[in-house]
Protein backbone atom coordinates (compact mmCIF):
# COMPACT_ATOMS: atom_id res chain seq x y z
CA UNK A 1 0.00 0.00 0.00
CA UNK A 2 2.58 2.80 -1.26
CA UNK A 3 1.65 6.02 -1.09
CA UNK A 4 3.62 6.92 -4.19
CA UNK A 5 3.06 4.76 -6.97
CA UNK A 6 5.43 4.47 -10.01
CA UNK A 7 6.65 1.71 -12.40
CA UNK A 8 8.77 -1.20 -12.30
CA UNK A 9 11.47 -0.37 -14.78
CA UNK A 10 11.54 -2.71 -18.15
CA UNK A 11 8.71 -5.13 -17.15
CA UNK A 12 5.86 -2.76 -18.23
CA UNK A 13 3.79 -3.84 -14.67
CA UNK A 14 2.79 -0.88 -13.39
CA UNK A 15 2.47 -0.41 -9.37
CA UNK A 16 -0.78 -1.08 -8.01
CA UNK A 17 -2.68 1.91 -6.76
CA UNK A 18 -5.26 0.77 -3.70
CA UNK A 19 -7.93 3.30 -3.33
CA UNK A 20 -7.57 3.96 0.24
CA UNK A 21 -3.84 5.21 1.06
CA UNK A 22 -1.96 4.89 5.06
CA UNK A 23 -3.05 8.69 5.16
CA UNK A 24 -6.58 7.75 4.25
CA UNK A 25 -6.95 5.11 6.51
CA UNK A 26 -6.12 7.60 9.59
CA UNK A 27 -8.86 9.70 8.46
CA UNK A 28 -11.14 7.16 7.92
CA UNK A 29 -10.16 5.25 10.99
CA UNK A 30 -11.39 8.20 13.15
CA UNK A 31 -14.62 8.04 11.35
CA UNK A 32 -15.58 4.72 11.49
CA UNK A 33 -14.44 5.09 15.85
CA UNK A 34 -16.67 8.02 15.82
CA UNK A 35 -19.52 5.58 13.94
CA UNK A 36 -19.18 2.99 16.58
CA UNK A 37 -19.48 4.64 19.57
CA UNK A 38 -22.32 6.86 18.46
CA UNK A 39 -24.04 3.56 18.21
CA UNK A 40 -23.11 1.97 21.06
CA UNK A 41 -24.06 4.99 23.34
CA UNK A 42 -27.60 5.31 21.78
CA UNK A 43 -28.14 1.73 21.18
CA UNK A 44 -30.83 2.00 23.87
CA UNK A 45 -32.81 4.26 20.96
CA UNK A 46 -33.07 0.92 18.49
CA UNK A 47 -35.34 -1.87 18.74
CA UNK A 48 -33.51 -4.61 20.14
CA UNK A 49 -35.14 -7.65 17.82
CA UNK A 50 -34.77 -6.96 14.15
CA UNK A 51 -38.65 -6.74 13.01
CA UNK A 52 -37.29 -7.05 8.70
CA UNK A 53 -38.81 -9.58 7.06
CA UNK A 54 -36.40 -12.57 5.09
CA UNK A 55 -35.50 -11.44 1.99
CA UNK A 56 -35.49 -7.62 2.84
CA UNK A 57 -32.19 -6.50 2.12
CA UNK A 58 -31.61 -7.37 -1.52
CA UNK A 59 -34.61 -5.52 -3.51
CA UNK A 60 -32.38 -2.41 -1.43
CA UNK A 61 -29.00 -2.90 -2.92
CA UNK A 62 -27.90 -2.97 -6.19
CA UNK A 63 -27.51 -6.58 -8.08
CA UNK A 64 -23.81 -6.36 -8.55
CA UNK A 65 -20.78 -5.28 -6.63
CA UNK A 66 -19.72 -1.55 -7.97
CA UNK A 67 -16.83 -1.34 -10.80
CA UNK A 68 -15.60 2.14 -9.34
CA UNK A 69 -14.39 3.08 -5.73
CA UNK A 70 -16.80 3.80 -3.13
CA UNK A 71 -16.50 6.68 0.04
CA UNK A 72 -17.21 5.35 3.25
CA UNK A 73 -19.53 8.03 3.51
CA UNK A 74 -21.77 6.73 1.22
CA UNK A 75 -21.77 3.48 2.91
CA UNK A 76 -21.98 4.47 6.17
CA UNK A 77 -24.65 6.29 4.63
CA UNK A 78 -26.46 2.70 3.73
CA UNK A 79 -25.55 0.88 6.71
CA UNK A 80 -27.97 3.65 8.68
CA UNK A 81 -30.51 2.88 6.09
CA UNK A 82 -30.90 -0.60 5.23
CA UNK A 83 -27.96 -2.50 7.58
CA UNK A 84 -29.52 -0.74 11.04
CA UNK A 85 -33.07 -1.99 10.41
CA UNK A 86 -31.54 -5.71 9.85
CA UNK A 87 -29.84 -6.03 13.19
CA UNK A 88 -31.10 -7.71 16.29
CA UNK A 89 -28.67 -5.92 18.89
CA UNK A 90 -26.96 -8.28 20.86
CA UNK A 91 -25.51 -5.05 22.49
CA UNK A 92 -29.01 -3.70 23.85
CA UNK A 93 -28.77 -3.05 27.45
CA UNK A 94 -32.33 -5.06 27.21
CA UNK A 95 -31.05 -7.79 24.94
CA UNK A 96 -31.82 -10.92 27.42
CA UNK A 97 -32.12 -13.63 24.46
CA UNK A 98 -30.18 -16.76 24.02
CA UNK A 99 -26.89 -16.34 26.43
CA UNK A 100 -25.03 -12.91 25.48
CA UNK A 101 -22.39 -12.45 23.26
CA UNK A 102 -20.30 -9.58 25.14
CA UNK A 103 -18.36 -7.01 23.22
CA UNK A 104 -16.71 -4.58 25.00
CA UNK A 105 -13.89 -1.68 24.22
CA UNK A 106 -10.61 -3.26 24.85
CA UNK A 107 -11.71 -6.59 22.85
CA UNK A 108 -12.27 -4.63 19.73
CA UNK A 109 -9.23 -2.40 20.27
CA UNK A 110 -7.22 -6.12 20.34
CA UNK A 111 -9.29 -7.60 17.52
CA UNK A 112 -8.35 -4.18 15.29
CA UNK A 113 -4.98 -4.84 16.07
CA UNK A 114 -5.37 -8.11 15.09
CA UNK A 115 -6.57 -7.88 11.63
CA UNK A 116 -3.96 -4.91 10.89
CA UNK A 117 -1.15 -7.58 11.52
CA UNK A 118 -3.35 -9.89 9.52
CA UNK A 119 -0.99 -12.76 10.57
CA UNK A 120 -2.45 -16.40 10.33
CA UNK A 121 -0.41 -18.16 12.97
CA UNK A 122 -1.46 -21.65 12.46
CA UNK A 123 2.38 -22.88 13.21
CA UNK A 124 4.41 -21.61 15.57
CA UNK A 125 7.09 -19.81 12.71
CA UNK A 126 4.06 -18.20 11.30
CA UNK A 127 3.95 -15.75 14.29
CA UNK A 128 5.46 -17.04 17.21
CA UNK A 129 4.14 -14.35 19.20
CA UNK A 130 0.55 -15.52 17.94
CA UNK A 131 1.12 -19.08 19.39
CA UNK A 132 2.72 -18.35 22.98
CA UNK A 133 0.58 -15.10 23.74
CA UNK A 134 -2.60 -17.87 23.24
CA UNK A 135 -0.42 -20.29 25.80
CA UNK A 136 0.30 -17.64 28.33
CA UNK A 137 -3.24 -16.24 28.05
CA UNK A 138 -4.84 -18.83 28.30
CA UNK A 139 -2.91 -20.06 31.37
CA UNK A 140 -3.41 -16.86 32.91
CA UNK A 141 -7.20 -17.64 32.48
CA UNK A 142 -7.15 -21.00 33.78
CA UNK A 143 -5.45 -19.87 36.71
CA UNK A 144 -8.09 -16.98 37.25
CA UNK A 145 -11.08 -20.16 37.22
CA UNK A 146 -9.20 -21.79 39.27
CA UNK A 147 -9.35 -24.78 37.04
CA UNK A 148 -6.66 -28.04 37.78
CA UNK A 149 -2.87 -27.22 37.24
CA UNK A 150 -2.88 -30.22 34.89
CA UNK A 151 -4.63 -27.77 32.19
CA UNK A 152 -2.10 -25.12 32.47
CA UNK A 153 0.87 -25.60 29.55
CA UNK A 154 3.48 -25.55 32.74
CA UNK A 155 1.79 -28.53 34.25
CA UNK A 156 3.39 -32.01 33.94
CA UNK A 157 0.56 -33.91 31.98
CA UNK A 158 1.40 -32.16 28.75
CA UNK A 159 -2.12 -30.25 29.30
CA UNK A 160 -2.81 -26.59 27.99
CA UNK A 161 -5.53 -24.10 26.19
CA UNK A 162 -6.31 -23.55 22.69
CA UNK A 163 -8.55 -20.75 21.80
CA UNK A 164 -11.37 -22.57 19.16
CA UNK A 165 -13.79 -20.51 17.24
CA UNK A 166 -16.69 -21.92 18.99
CA UNK A 167 -17.79 -24.22 21.87
CA UNK A 168 -19.31 -26.26 19.13
CA UNK A 169 -15.70 -26.97 17.29
CA UNK A 170 -14.48 -27.11 21.21
CA UNK A 171 -16.82 -30.68 21.66
CA UNK A 172 -15.93 -32.12 18.07
CA UNK A 173 -12.38 -31.73 18.86
CA UNK A 174 -12.14 -33.08 22.30
CA UNK A 175 -14.25 -36.17 20.87
CA UNK A 176 -11.77 -36.39 18.15
CA UNK A 177 -9.29 -36.53 20.58
CA UNK A 178 -11.17 -39.22 22.73
CA UNK A 179 -11.10 -41.28 19.65
CA UNK A 180 -7.43 -41.06 19.55
CA UNK A 181 -6.98 -42.54 22.75
CA UNK A 182 -6.59 -46.41 23.37
CA UNK A 183 -8.88 -48.02 24.87
CA UNK A 184 -8.01 -51.31 26.52
CA UNK A 185 -4.82 -50.71 24.47
CA UNK A 186 -6.55 -50.79 21.76
CA UNK A 187 -7.13 -48.48 18.87
CA UNK A 188 -10.51 -47.01 19.30
CA UNK A 189 -10.26 -45.97 15.89
CA UNK A 190 -10.08 -49.40 14.42
CA UNK A 191 -13.59 -49.97 16.10
CA UNK A 192 -15.41 -46.98 15.05
CA UNK A 193 -18.95 -48.14 14.72
CA UNK A 194 -18.87 -50.00 18.47
CA UNK A 195 -18.21 -46.52 19.77
CA UNK A 196 -20.46 -44.63 22.05
CA UNK A 197 -21.08 -41.34 23.19
CA UNK A 198 -23.04 -40.24 25.93
CA UNK A 199 -24.64 -36.91 26.66
CA UNK A 200 -27.94 -36.13 28.47
CA UNK A 201 -31.15 -35.23 27.14
CA UNK A 202 -30.08 -30.87 28.15
CA UNK A 203 -26.84 -30.98 25.61
CA UNK A 204 -26.67 -28.76 23.30
CA UNK A 205 -27.05 -29.41 19.87
CA UNK A 206 -23.10 -29.70 19.20
CA UNK A 207 -22.75 -32.95 20.47
CA UNK A 208 -25.33 -34.19 18.05
CA UNK A 209 -23.46 -32.33 15.25
CA UNK A 210 -19.94 -33.29 16.45
CA UNK A 211 -21.02 -37.26 16.13
CA UNK A 212 -22.31 -36.60 13.21
CA UNK A 213 -18.87 -35.07 11.57
CA UNK A 214 -17.17 -37.76 13.50
CA UNK A 215 -19.49 -40.44 11.91
CA UNK A 216 -20.00 -41.82 15.72
CA UNK A 217 -23.11 -44.00 15.49
CA UNK A 218 -24.03 -44.19 18.65
CA UNK A 219 -24.96 -40.88 20.62
CA UNK A 220 -27.01 -41.31 24.06
CA UNK A 221 -28.79 -38.47 25.11
CA UNK A 222 -29.46 -39.63 28.93
CA UNK A 223 -32.66 -38.79 30.33
CA UNK A 224 -32.81 -36.00 33.14
CA UNK A 225 -35.48 -34.94 35.01
CA UNK A 226 -37.01 -31.92 37.02
CA UNK A 227 -36.72 -33.77 40.41
CA UNK A 228 -32.95 -33.08 39.72
CA UNK A 229 -32.51 -29.81 38.00
CA UNK A 230 -32.46 -31.60 34.74
CA UNK A 231 -28.92 -33.23 35.64
CA UNK A 232 -27.78 -36.36 34.85
CA UNK A 233 -27.45 -39.33 37.75
CA UNK A 234 -24.38 -41.17 37.82
CA UNK A 235 -26.87 -44.15 38.39
CA UNK A 236 -28.37 -43.44 34.79
CA UNK A 237 -25.10 -43.13 33.23
CA UNK A 238 -23.66 -45.94 35.16
CA UNK A 239 -26.64 -48.46 34.09
CA UNK A 240 -26.13 -47.22 30.36
CA UNK A 241 -22.29 -47.74 30.02
CA UNK A 242 -22.74 -51.28 31.35
CA UNK A 243 -25.59 -52.32 29.27
CA UNK A 244 -23.75 -50.81 25.53
CA UNK A 245 -20.61 -53.33 27.04
CA UNK A 246 -22.86 -55.86 27.49
CA UNK A 247 -23.74 -55.62 24.07
CA UNK A 248 -19.93 -55.55 22.80
CA UNK A 249 -20.11 -51.37 22.33
CA UNK A 250 -17.17 -49.35 23.56
CA UNK A 251 -18.08 -46.53 25.83
CA UNK A 252 -15.48 -43.82 24.73
CA UNK A 253 -16.87 -40.27 25.10
CA UNK A 254 -18.92 -38.29 27.75
CA UNK A 255 -20.08 -34.57 27.47
CA UNK A 256 -20.99 -33.54 30.62
CA UNK A 257 -22.67 -30.48 31.63
CA UNK A 258 -21.74 -26.88 33.69
CA UNK A 259 -24.59 -24.47 32.72
CA UNK A 260 -26.69 -26.20 30.36
CA UNK A 261 -27.96 -24.09 27.09
CA UNK A 262 -31.94 -23.89 28.34
CA UNK A 263 -31.96 -23.75 31.82
CA UNK A 264 -28.02 -23.75 33.36
CA UNK A 265 -28.60 -26.72 34.47
CA UNK A 266 -24.87 -28.46 36.50
CA UNK A 267 -24.37 -32.13 36.44
CA UNK A 268 -22.55 -33.79 38.95
CA UNK A 269 -18.97 -33.66 36.81
CA UNK A 270 -17.27 -35.21 39.77
CA UNK A 271 -19.28 -38.54 39.96
CA UNK A 272 -20.22 -38.88 36.46
CA UNK A 273 -16.72 -38.64 35.54
CA UNK A 274 -15.64 -41.46 37.83
CA UNK A 275 -18.03 -43.61 36.35
CA UNK A 276 -17.11 -42.81 33.07
CA UNK A 277 -13.42 -42.84 33.58
CA UNK A 278 -14.63 -46.66 35.16
CA UNK A 279 -15.38 -47.42 31.77
CA UNK A 280 -12.86 -46.00 29.82
CA UNK A 281 -14.24 -43.01 28.43
CA UNK A 282 -12.72 -39.43 27.89
CA UNK A 283 -15.02 -36.79 30.14
CA UNK A 284 -15.64 -33.42 28.49
CA UNK A 285 -17.26 -30.58 30.29
CA UNK A 286 -18.94 -28.14 28.27
CA UNK A 287 -19.97 -24.88 30.32
CA UNK A 288 -20.02 -22.66 27.04
CA UNK A 289 -22.02 -19.99 29.07
CA UNK A 290 -21.10 -20.69 32.85
CA UNK A 291 -17.43 -21.42 33.02
CA UNK A 292 -16.28 -18.04 33.43
CA UNK A 293 -18.66 -17.67 36.66
CA UNK A 294 -15.68 -20.00 37.73
CA UNK A 295 -13.37 -16.95 38.63
CA UNK A 296 -16.02 -16.28 41.83
CA UNK A 297 -14.75 -18.62 44.59
CA UNK A 298 -18.54 -18.96 45.88
CA UNK A 299 -19.91 -20.51 42.30
CA UNK A 300 -16.59 -22.23 42.17
CA UNK A 301 -17.41 -24.11 45.44
CA UNK A 302 -21.00 -24.93 44.66
CA UNK A 303 -19.99 -26.50 40.87
CA UNK A 304 -16.96 -26.11 39.42
CA UNK A 305 -15.70 -29.11 42.16
CA UNK A 306 -13.79 -32.56 40.81
CA UNK A 307 -12.20 -30.81 37.62
CA UNK A 308 -9.13 -32.85 37.96
CA UNK A 309 -10.64 -35.85 37.27
CA UNK A 310 -12.26 -34.70 33.29
CA UNK A 311 -10.05 -34.73 30.26
CA UNK A 312 -11.17 -31.50 28.39
CA UNK A 313 -13.08 -28.49 29.68
CA UNK A 314 -14.05 -25.56 27.73
CA UNK A 315 -15.49 -22.49 27.93
CA UNK A 316 -16.89 -19.03 25.98
CA UNK A 317 -14.91 -16.28 27.00
CA UNK A 318 -17.28 -14.55 23.75
CA UNK A 319 -20.47 -15.65 25.93
CA UNK A 320 -20.54 -13.31 29.33
CA UNK A 321 -16.83 -12.25 29.77
CA UNK A 322 -16.42 -9.05 27.26
CA UNK A 323 -14.16 -10.77 24.48
CA UNK A 324 -15.81 -10.20 21.49
CA UNK A 325 -16.97 -13.34 19.04
CA UNK A 326 -15.13 -15.49 18.05
CA UNK A 327 -13.44 -16.37 21.69
CA UNK A 328 -13.97 -20.02 23.03
CA UNK A 329 -11.13 -21.54 25.25
CA UNK A 330 -10.81 -25.06 25.50
CA UNK A 331 -8.26 -26.61 27.41
CA UNK A 332 -7.14 -30.79 28.24
CA UNK A 333 -4.98 -32.12 30.23
CA UNK A 334 -2.49 -33.83 27.85
CA UNK A 335 -2.56 -32.69 24.22
CA UNK A 336 -0.98 -35.50 23.12
CA UNK A 337 -4.23 -37.10 21.35
CA UNK A 338 -5.09 -33.93 20.62
CA UNK A 339 -2.25 -33.85 18.46
CA UNK A 340 -2.46 -37.52 17.52
CA UNK A 341 -5.88 -36.94 15.94
CA UNK A 342 -5.37 -33.79 14.55
CA UNK A 343 -1.73 -33.48 12.99
CA UNK A 344 -0.84 -34.49 10.00
CA UNK A 345 2.72 -35.14 10.25
CA UNK A 346 2.87 -39.06 11.58
CA UNK A 347 5.58 -38.56 14.29
CA UNK A 348 3.07 -37.71 16.83
CA UNK A 349 1.21 -40.87 16.29
CA UNK A 350 4.42 -42.86 16.35
CA UNK A 351 7.27 -41.15 18.90
CA UNK A 352 6.64 -42.07 22.65
CA UNK A 353 6.63 -38.37 23.10
CA UNK A 354 3.45 -37.51 25.59
CA UNK A 355 3.94 -33.84 26.09
CA UNK A 356 4.36 -30.92 24.29
CA UNK A 357 7.00 -30.62 21.54
CA UNK A 358 9.60 -28.11 21.60
CA UNK A 359 7.05 -25.39 20.27
CA UNK A 360 3.67 -26.07 19.37
CA UNK A 361 1.73 -25.45 15.94
CA UNK A 362 -2.01 -24.82 17.20
CA UNK A 363 -3.25 -26.33 13.67
CA UNK A 364 -2.39 -29.67 15.42
CA UNK A 365 -4.81 -28.49 18.15
CA UNK A 366 -7.65 -27.33 15.60
CA UNK A 367 -9.69 -28.73 12.71
CA UNK A 368 -8.69 -26.08 10.00
CA UNK A 369 -5.49 -24.98 9.51
CA UNK A 370 -5.34 -21.04 9.12
CA UNK A 371 -6.45 -19.37 12.69
CA UNK A 372 -7.09 -15.39 13.62
CA UNK A 373 -4.37 -14.14 16.15
CA UNK A 374 -7.49 -14.09 19.01
CA UNK A 375 -5.05 -14.64 22.10
CA UNK A 376 -4.89 -10.07 21.24
CA UNK A 377 -8.62 -9.95 21.93
CA UNK A 378 -8.71 -11.67 25.39
CA UNK A 379 -5.27 -10.26 26.43
CA UNK A 380 -6.25 -6.76 25.87
CA UNK A 381 -9.59 -7.54 28.24
CA UNK A 382 -7.61 -8.96 30.61
CA UNK A 383 -5.22 -6.34 31.08
CA UNK A 384 -7.64 -3.78 30.80
CA UNK A 385 -10.00 -4.81 33.30
CA UNK A 386 -8.01 -6.78 35.57
CA UNK A 387 -9.34 -9.97 37.43
CA UNK A 388 -10.68 -8.07 40.14
CA UNK A 389 -13.21 -5.74 37.32
CA UNK A 390 -14.14 -8.76 36.11
CA UNK A 391 -15.19 -10.57 38.81
CA UNK A 392 -17.48 -7.87 39.98
CA UNK A 393 -18.57 -7.58 36.41
CA UNK A 394 -19.60 -11.18 36.68
CA UNK A 395 -20.58 -10.38 39.97
CA UNK A 396 -23.27 -7.60 39.12
CA UNK A 397 -24.88 -10.19 36.60
CA UNK A 398 -25.27 -12.75 39.52
CA UNK A 399 -26.53 -10.14 41.58
CA UNK A 400 -28.97 -8.69 38.92
CA UNK A 401 -30.21 -12.30 38.24
CA UNK A 402 -30.60 -13.42 42.02
CA UNK A 403 -32.92 -9.79 42.29
CA UNK A 404 -35.31 -10.41 39.59
CA UNK A 405 -35.45 -13.84 40.38
CA UNK A 406 -37.14 -12.79 43.78
CA UNK A 407 -39.04 -10.36 41.95
CA UNK A 408 -40.73 -13.69 39.70
CA UNK A 409 -40.97 -15.78 42.84
CA UNK A 410 -42.91 -12.92 44.45
CA UNK A 411 -45.24 -12.08 42.12
CA UNK A 412 -48.41 -14.92 42.25
CA UNK A 413 -49.08 -14.60 37.75
CA UNK A 414 -45.83 -16.52 37.95
CA UNK A 415 -43.74 -19.57 38.14
CA UNK A 416 -40.35 -20.23 38.71
CA UNK A 417 -39.20 -23.20 36.34
CA UNK A 418 -35.83 -24.08 37.07
CA UNK A 419 -33.61 -23.16 40.07
CA UNK A 420 -32.09 -20.08 38.87
CA UNK A 421 -28.55 -20.25 38.28
CA UNK A 422 -25.43 -17.72 37.15
CA UNK A 423 -27.58 -15.05 34.57
CA UNK A 424 -30.28 -16.99 33.84
CA UNK A 425 -34.25 -17.11 35.39
CA UNK A 426 -36.30 -19.34 34.06
CA UNK A 427 -40.29 -18.74 34.67
CA UNK A 428 -43.30 -19.10 32.84
CA UNK A 429 -46.91 -17.20 33.33
CA UNK A 430 -48.99 -19.02 35.87
CA UNK A 431 -52.19 -21.51 34.39
CA UNK A 432 -51.55 -20.15 30.65
CA UNK A 433 -51.66 -22.51 28.00
CA UNK A 434 -49.02 -23.15 25.62
CA UNK A 435 -50.73 -20.82 23.04
CA UNK A 436 -51.35 -18.29 25.68
CA UNK A 437 -47.78 -18.19 26.61
CA UNK A 438 -46.40 -18.00 23.20
CA UNK A 439 -48.74 -15.21 21.98
CA UNK A 440 -47.68 -13.25 25.50
CA UNK A 441 -44.14 -13.41 24.89
CA UNK A 442 -44.78 -12.21 21.47
CA UNK A 443 -46.35 -9.24 22.70
CA UNK A 444 -43.49 -8.65 24.79
CA UNK A 445 -40.76 -8.96 22.42
CA UNK A 446 -43.06 -7.46 19.62
CA UNK A 447 -42.57 -3.83 21.60
CA UNK A 448 -39.27 -3.30 20.79
CA UNK A 449 -38.07 -2.49 24.01
CA UNK A 450 -36.28 -6.62 24.93
CA UNK A 451 -35.69 -9.69 23.33
CA UNK A 452 -36.24 -13.15 24.94
CA UNK A 453 -36.55 -16.41 23.63
CA UNK A 454 -38.37 -19.73 25.38
CA UNK A 455 -37.08 -22.75 25.84
CA UNK A 456 -38.96 -26.32 26.79
CA UNK A 457 -38.73 -27.81 29.96
CA UNK A 458 -40.68 -30.75 30.81
CA UNK A 459 -42.53 -29.94 27.75
CA UNK A 460 -43.65 -26.55 29.16
CA UNK A 461 -43.32 -23.12 27.35
CA UNK A 462 -40.80 -21.42 29.43
CA UNK A 463 -39.33 -18.07 29.33
CA UNK A 464 -35.53 -17.50 29.39
CA UNK A 465 -34.00 -13.91 30.80
CA UNK A 466 -30.50 -14.27 30.58
CA UNK A 467 -28.99 -11.22 32.13
CA UNK A 468 -25.30 -10.65 31.08
CA UNK A 469 -25.50 -7.42 28.46
CA UNK A 470 -22.30 -5.37 28.68
CA UNK A 471 -24.57 -2.17 29.10
CA UNK A 472 -27.16 -3.96 30.94
CA UNK A 473 -27.39 -2.46 34.28
CA UNK A 474 -30.59 -2.90 37.31
CA UNK A 475 -33.07 -0.66 35.81
CA UNK A 476 -33.25 -2.41 32.87
CA UNK A 477 -33.71 -5.29 34.02
CA UNK A 478 -36.66 -3.54 36.05
CA UNK A 479 -38.08 -1.89 33.26
CA UNK A 480 -38.46 -5.52 31.23
CA UNK A 481 -39.97 -6.56 34.32
CA UNK A 482 -42.74 -4.44 34.92
CA UNK A 483 -43.20 -4.71 30.98
CA UNK A 484 -43.65 -8.48 31.17
CA UNK A 485 -46.01 -7.82 34.18
CA UNK A 486 -47.97 -5.10 32.64
CA UNK A 487 -48.50 -7.51 29.56
CA UNK A 488 -49.51 -10.79 31.38
CA UNK A 489 -51.34 -8.45 33.17
CA UNK A 490 -53.71 -7.55 29.83
CA UNK A 491 -52.14 -4.68 29.38
CA UNK A 492 -50.49 -3.05 26.48
CA UNK A 493 -46.41 -3.42 25.88
C1 LIG B 1 -23.87 -21.52 23.76
C2 LIG B 1 -23.57 -22.93 24.02
C3 LIG B 1 -22.90 -23.72 23.07
C4 LIG B 1 -22.62 -23.24 21.69
O1 LIG B 1 -21.64 -22.28 21.70
P1 LIG B 1 -20.90 -21.91 20.34
O2 LIG B 1 -19.66 -21.28 20.83
O3 LIG B 1 -21.80 -20.97 19.63
O4 LIG B 1 -20.68 -23.16 19.58
C5 LIG B 1 -22.54 -24.99 23.41
N1 LIG B 1 -22.83 -25.50 24.61
C6 LIG B 1 -23.49 -24.78 25.55
C7 LIG B 1 -23.78 -25.40 26.88
C8 LIG B 1 -23.89 -23.48 25.27
O5 LIG B 1 -24.56 -22.79 26.19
Amino acid sequence: MSDTPGTSAGTGAEDYEHPISHEDFRQLGYKMIDAIVDYRSNIEKHPVRSEVAPGYLAEKLPESAPTQPEGLDAILSDVQTHIMPGITHWQHPSFFSWYPANSSYPALLGDMLSSALGVVGFAWIGSPAATELETVTLDWLARFLRLPNAFLSTGTTGGGGVIQGTASEAALVALLAARARPLDGRDPGADGPRLVAYTTDQAHSCVKKACAVAGIQHLRLLPTSAERGWALDPATLEAAMTADEGHGLMPFFLTTLIGTTSSAAVDPVAELAAVARRHGAWVHVDAAYAGVFACLPDQHDLYFQGLEGVDSFSTNPHKGMLVTFDCSALWVQNSFWLRTALSLEPQFQFAGLRHAAEHLDYKDWQVPLGRRFRALKLWFVLRMYGTERLQAYLRHHLDMAKALAQLVEADPAFDIIATPRFGLVCFAPRGASEEESTALLERVNASGRTFMVHTRLGGRHVWRLAVGGVHTQWRHVEEVWALVQKVVGGGEA
